[in-house]
């Protein structure tokens, strides 16, 4: 079963480089040509999503006048980098549950985890599927809390109205690692709405991210080596024998990535990373264009197997929101005219990017036994996260030694049961119709022999 296969499909689908990105200076830098991708006026590039959040978090700290403010809610799914760079800020991490078969706030609890004490919420898109930042927006102003938006993984997708991912929070974060579509390797961006928060944004992002040429040398090597390595014919060598090892070793974190060294790296992005960023940003439209055509191709497959579920952009059911959150006296708070401006507009679909097509087992042992299936295969499937926040023994004393006394925040049942029974299935254009094929068969297998394994119900004997 951990014999090595002959292709190794990338576990997401990634923008992949070319020998042309790395002619001399495009005439457009990254910053603006992600601007003008996003439709915002201005974006900037960082060494990472998670050195993004510090700048961002930091900035926060500085802007707000009210030092009391030291609690930022995230999701309990989320990425755990998300944590420790609350963590490393000095701040205090609140997790609130998620909805039942979600990975979005469960927005009743999101209303009662804030208050006077919270600095930000942090609604995040997962997997370019996208979360309803408007609802955890409405509470965060309630309670004069800022919202950050987590689009790392969703740079691209558009909410409802045609917004961008990134732009509706008070500020917008993205990603560049190898994986999450476009890539200098490393790298984030930041986006705001606010001038003030922007300057103030600029000014932190130089004093805590300097220029350091040791870690920016080392990034270039390996923008260098995923330029080589980044094609199913050698991806064996960084991604699917490190994976295969870890499983075989049962290292669940380290098989989903989820591993990382304690410090974040915090430096500037040199201009040669940034001018080869640039260049393939110019195909980053027509890659998530090819995506989204494969990936509504395959869904309709996925749906018909009976027992999964599949995560889309239809509109969310979040059965608490109506009762604890649209009755709260919200639009007193001056940044909620952004909201009403929006309602205004044409209603446009929600169109997320589709890097991974997210599914749902019927529990957690079918989950497993087709992850043990298919994880070291080199088919592309995998994991968002391999657990809810608090099951990591990594972040454990981090989180629970920054928690409140309010047992509530340790209740994330939810997220637990997310992280049991989700798993991805790369939308990469080099999965073939036959590899979709084969994670079809072993899916409809599993959810079969559950079906057959369990007693009828009384009604239906
Ligand atoms: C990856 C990720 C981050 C951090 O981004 P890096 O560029 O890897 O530091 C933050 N949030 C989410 C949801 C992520 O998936």
């Amino acid at each position: 079963m951990l014999r090595q296969p002959t292709l190794e499909i990338p576990p997401t689908g990634g923008l992949p480089l070319v020998w042309r990105d790395f002619l001399p200076a495009s005439t457009t830098t990254l910053a603006s040509r992600l601007a003008g991708f996003i439709g915002v006026d201005e974006v900037s590039i960082t060494c990472s999503g998670t050195a993004a959040l510090v700048i961002a978090l930091h900035t926060l700290i500085t802007q707000s006048v009210d030092t009391a403010r030291r609690e930022v809610v995230v999701p309990a799914f989320t990425c755990p980098l998300v944590a420790m760079a609350i963590v490393h800020c000095g701040l205090d991490v609140v997790l609130c549950d998620v909805q039942p078969n979600h990975f979005d706030f469960d927005h009743a609890r999101l209303a009662k985890l804030c208050s006077n004490r919270t600095l930000a919420v942090i609604p995040t898109h997962l997997g370019g599927r996208l979360a309803d930042v408007d609802a955890a927006m409405m509470i965060a102003s309630s309670v004069g809390a800022w919202t950050i938006e987590d689009a790392a993984q969703s740079l691209g997708a558009r909410h409802r109205d045609g917004i961008a991912a990134g732009l509706i929070g008070d500020i917008g974060l993205f990603s560049m690692a190898a994986g999450k579509g476009l890539t200098l390797y490393e790298g984030g961006a930041l986006v705001t709405r606010h001038a003030a928060l922007r300057a103030s944004m600029r000014d932190i992002a130089a004093k805590i991210a300097p220029r350091r040429w040791r870690w920016e040398l080392r990034r270039c090597i390996e923008l260098l080596g995923y330029t080589v390595l980044y094609h199913p014919r050698r991806l064996h060598l960084p991604y699917g024998r490190p994976l295969r090892q870890a499983l075989r070793r049962g290292d669940v974190d380290r098989a989903a990535g989820d591993v990382f060294p304690a410090k974040i790296p915090l430096h500037s992005v040199g201009t040669w990373r940034q001018n080869l960023g640039a260049r393939a940003a110019l195909r980053l439209p027509a890659h998530i264009d090819r995506l989204r055509k494969q990936a509504e191709a395959r869904l309709p497959m996925l749906r018909e197997i009976k027992g999964l579920q599949v995560l889309d952009d239809g509109l969310m059911h979040d059965p608490g929101l109506h009762d604890s959150v649209l009755h709260e006296p919200v639009m007193h708070d001056p940044r909620a005219h952004v909201l009403d401006e929006r309602a205004l507009r044409d209603v446009r679909p929600a169109q997320g990017t589709w890097p991974v097509m997210i599914v749902l087992l019927p529990d957690r042992t079918t989950r497993d036994a087709v992850l043990a299936a298919l994880w070291p295969a080199g088919v592309g499937v995998s994991c968002l996260f391999a657990h809810a926040l608090p099951d990591y023994a990594s972040l454990r004393c981090s989180i629970t030694s920054n928690i409140t006394s309010d047992i509530t925040n340790c209740d994330t049942q939810n997220a637990r049961d997310f992280a049991a029974r989700s798993m991805t299935i790369s939308n990469s254009h080099w999965l073939d119709d036959a590899t979709f094929t084969r994670i079809l068969d072993t899916l409809r297998a599993a959810c079969e022999r559950l079906s057959s394994k369990q007693p009828l119900p009384p009604s239906s004997r």
